[in-house]
């Protein structure tokens, strides 16, 4: 399983954070890569699938206040 934030391999068992979004699991390397997939995870799970259709009115550019 790939880690959606930093793209490193991650095996589901062993993966020190788990999360699951829109019925998905995800697996992350550590515990900051399942934060910031948290705290944005559509941003994550939709690149993993490139032929999902993107909302309209969504605001694209995200904010980098942090
Ligand atoms: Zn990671």
């Amino acid at each position: 399983m790939k880690d959606p934030v930093c793209g490193a391999q991650v095996d589901e068992k062993s993966a020190s954070a788990t999360s699951s979004y829109q019925g998905q699991k995800y697996a992350f390397c550590g515990t900051d890569c399942k934060q910031k997939f948290d705290r944005n995870p559509q941003r994550y799970a939709s690149a993993s699938h490139g032929s999902q259709q993107q909302t309209q009115g969504t605001h694209q550019g995200e904010r980098a206040n942090r």
